[in-house]
């Protein structure tokens, strides 16, 4: 199984996850011509994607789905309350219809022995949910927006092989920034993002579990730096004498460009 980050960060997110007989992207944020160009780096035709899974209606992860489906058809997965929103925004003549309503906590077999469970996130747009990825051996999972983490993405998250976790801001650049004060209640609050403490802390929780491949995702453009998000997750895991590339492997998913894939 290959975790591949093709981008990733509040300015656009689309992650594509190979195995040997599936090749499914969780999210496509930018537009179609960014998403194919970033496909055709890491060497996936893009008419060879088997599904596409939407994790929740916000633009970022969105913008560029209604082109890339027509362009490249293919199953699309997303939960009732996602569609719903997504068919809303969008006013084209042509209707993005869902081929499977995803439901939390219910496995979906994309392709024989491929399975893909959703887990609901406390984020705020209606129907969020991240995914968990198994092929039978290996397993991986996409955790973005999330809010906070609950129990029950815990329980998903637990002994996933590879992880893309989100490490979205730096408490201190939030809250000495320049964003208004509702917008920085909004992310901080359960309804936004991890920061580089909780992702920390849920990134120590995986470990602990098995997991040894770690991905810090989603970064926010003004209130992080890959720096900042490495260095808090790095420093608060060797205060537990973990220690990098012999207790875990990490990497910051680039913004722009797809970031060399975790194979396992
Ligand atoms: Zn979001
Ligand atoms: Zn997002």
């Amino acid at each position: 199984m290959e975790l591949v980050p093709l981008y990733s960060g509040s300015s656009g997110n689309s992650t594509l996850i190979r195995t040997d007989n599936a090749n499914i992207l969780i999210d496509a944020g930018r537009n179609c011509k960014y998403l194919t160009q970033a496909l055709n780096d890491v060497g996936t035709d893009p008419s060879d994607i088997d599904a596409v899974f939407i994790t929740h209606s916000h633009v970022d992860h969105v913008s560029a789905l209604d082109v890339f489906i027509r362009k490249y058809p293919t199953r699309l997965y997303a939960t009732y309350e996602t569609f719903r929103t997504i068919q809303r925004r969008f006013t084209k003549p042509h209707e993005l219809t869902p081929d499977i309503i995803i439901k939390p906590r219910e496995e979906t077999e994309v392709v024989p022995g491929v399975k893909v469970t959703a887990v609901s996130t406390p984020h705020d747009a209606a129907g969020s949910v991240c995914y968990k990825i198994r092929d039978g051996v290996k397993q991986c999972m996409v955790m973005t927006d999330v809010g906070f983490v609950t129990d029950e993405i815990m329980g998903l998250a637990r002994g996933v092989d590879a992880i893309l976790i989100e490490s979205n801001y730096d408490r201190r650049m939030l809250v000495y920034g320049d964003y208004p004060e509702d917008l920085k209640v909004r992310i901080a609050g359960d309804g936004g993002h991890m920061s580089n403490d909780d992702c920390a802390q849920m990134v120590k929780y995986l470990i602990d579990n098995g997991t040894r491949r770690i991905m810090l995702g989603h970064l926010s453009e003004n209130n992080n730096t890959p720096d900042k998000a490495e260095k808090t997750v790095c420093e608060y895991l060797s205060s537990f004498d973990l220690t990098r590339d012999s207790d875990y492997e990490l990497r910051v998913a680039s913004r722009y460009e797809p970031t060399g894939a975790f194979v396992f």
